[in-house]
């Protein structure tokens, strides 16, 4: 048992014991030369010997183990050395009576026992005024004592479980703290991984489920092939409602669609028919095909999708007026200058449209699709650069200007798989030229665009261009009626 089977769905440590031989989806091997990437820059700058203020004179003992070989049994033999820094270390015994195996991407020898130090790909931790975190050097770990810095620490499960893990198969050797190297490489902050102890032993102590329950993580699983015959087998609820949102059925005893069908009130009952039917979409009781017109339209209409990285910055913005596609987008580092001239670039000429529309005596809109993440990085660019004027930000998210046109598809509409642009975009008869790229794909063509990739940087751009034109699809075929959905409840 490892820490990353123990957070998401718990049936894949059953297939991965049951069906070793499944090969890695190609997904997977992609980010797999990222994480060695990772460990490779930090392990370049953990230091090899001390420096001159440490006692350039005494011994200092770093151990690399190697990855292919039998890393359990080296790293004891290097403990038992005495090692002050050992990469790439895996510990393995058992934790409340379970076999466990922890790797350790770095083994810290303090004054006090072992450090394990792990390396996430997440943001572990961001700067903050008033809350203060234990911090060493990358390049100081196993010389240097911690120094407190201003910042705040995120949590992620997975990291608290592999430095609880860590922490607890060390045993009497632990030092009692761990360490997390996030995405910036040069820092290890610390924290107390015996904070997640008590939930790691409540998730080791419970059973592993004995059928699969399909999940979002599901589309992106190897064992999908092996999972869904055996879902639809079962007829299981989680077909139709993915993870928890079953839950409520099964605590009524409703663990099949075709008992959902049969005893589900009629909404609910419906939409089961309806996606046994294969249909996705489907027309609200009581809502004319005239309702749908109701996403209002003006003289002037531009679309609007826009593309963040993580939580540090928005670099696309893509608009599209009907005729052209204008991308507002930066390849540089977000969170400073590029961005902000990137945005007040979108900015200034979605403003100087609608001032046009307005001098013209035209009306005029924008749209976009599920506004929540256009509307938080609106706001926070406004409040980041101080070339854009924020109120005037505001004023036009809260005007009849900015239309979010989920919300009207919302109202009329009802989806068996929810009423995402993917999902509807097809039923208006919209097709995207490449592949869905999700959010953990769009990260890694981020980077590649990063370093100049100009096939990925044309995917993002593409990419973008089909969400403002799907937007655009979706509202004229609601102006249409929504022709050919049929009502819920008549299908
Ligand atoms: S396909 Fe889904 S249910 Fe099956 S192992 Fe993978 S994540 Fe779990």
């Amino acid at each position: 048992m490892r820490a990353s089977d123990l957070v998401g769905c718990r049936y894949r440590l059953r297939q991965r014991r049951a069906h070793p031989e499944t090969p890695e989806l190609p997904d997977a091997l992609i980010r797999q030369p990222q994480i060695d990437a990772a460990r490779a820059a930090v392990f370049e700058l953990l230091p090899v010997k001390r420096a001159l203020g440490d006692g350039a004179g005494k011994a200092f003992v770093r151990v690399d183990i190697d990855p292919a070989g039998d890393r359990v049994a080296d790293t004891r033999a290097a403990l038992r050395r005495r090692a002050h820094l050992i990469t790439n270390a895996a510990l393995a015994g058992e934790v409340d009576g379970v076999p466990a195996e922890a790797d350790v991407d770095v083994l810290v020898r303090t004054e006090r026992g072992y450090m394990p130090v792990v390396i996430s790909n997440h943001r572990v931790a961001r700067p903050h005024p008033d809350e203060h975190l234990e911090m060493v050097p990358t390049g100081r770990l196993g010389l240097g004592q911690p120094i407190r810095v201003g910042a705040k620490v995120r949590h992620h499960t997975v990291d608290g479980y592999r430095v609880a893990m860590a922490h607890l198969l060390l045993g009497e050797l632990a030092d009692g703290r761990a360490g997390v190297i996030g995405q910036d490489r040069t820092r290890a902050y610390l924290c107390d991984p015996a904070r997640f102890v008590e939930s790691l032993t409540r998730v080791l102590a419970a059973e592993l489920p004995d059928e699969p329950k399909r999940l979002k993580q599901c589309a992106a699983c190897r064992f999908w092939p092996l999972c869904e015959p055996r879902l639809v087998e079962l007829d299981d609820i989680s077909l139709l409602l993915p993870g928890g949102r079953g839950d409520v059925w099964r605590e009524r005893g409703i663990h099949t669609v075709q008992q959902l069908i049969d005893e589900a009130p009629p909404e609910p009952a419906a939409l089961a028919r309806a996606w046994r039917a294969g249909v996705p979409v489907l027309r609200r009781p009581g809502v004319a095909a005239a309702a749908a017109q109701a996403v209002p339209r003006a003289d002037v209409e531009v679309d609007v999708d826009m593309e963040a990285y993580l939580d540090q910055g928005a670099y696309l913005w893509g608009t599209f007026d009907g005729v052209d596609y204008r991308p507002f987008v930066t390849w540089d580092e977000v969170g400073g200058a590029a961005e902000e001239e990137n945005f007040a670039a979108f900015w200034s000429w979605l403003m100087a449209r609608r001032a046009s529309a307005h001098a013209e005596g035209k009306t005029f809109r924008a749209y976009c699709y599920a506004a929540g993440g256009e509307n938080h990085w609106l706001r926070s660019s406004a409040r980041r650069f101080s070339s854009v004027d924020e109120a005037e930000v505001a004023a036009f998210i809260s005007s009849d200007e900015w239309v979010d046109v989920f919300a009207h598809v919302r109202r009329s509409l009802v989806g068996t798989d929810g009423l995402g642009l993917k999902v509807l975009g097809p039923v208006v008869g919209f097709e995207w030229e490449d592949d869905d790229v999700d959010g953990e794909r769009s990260v890694a063509l981020r980077r590649a665009a990063r370093l100049g990739d100009q096939a990925a940087r044309d995917m993002l751009l593409r990419y973008n261009e089909d969400d403002c034109r799907a937007t655009r699809a979706v509202r004229d075929f609601l102006a249409a009626g929504a022709p050919g959905i049929p009502v819920l409840g008549e299908v």
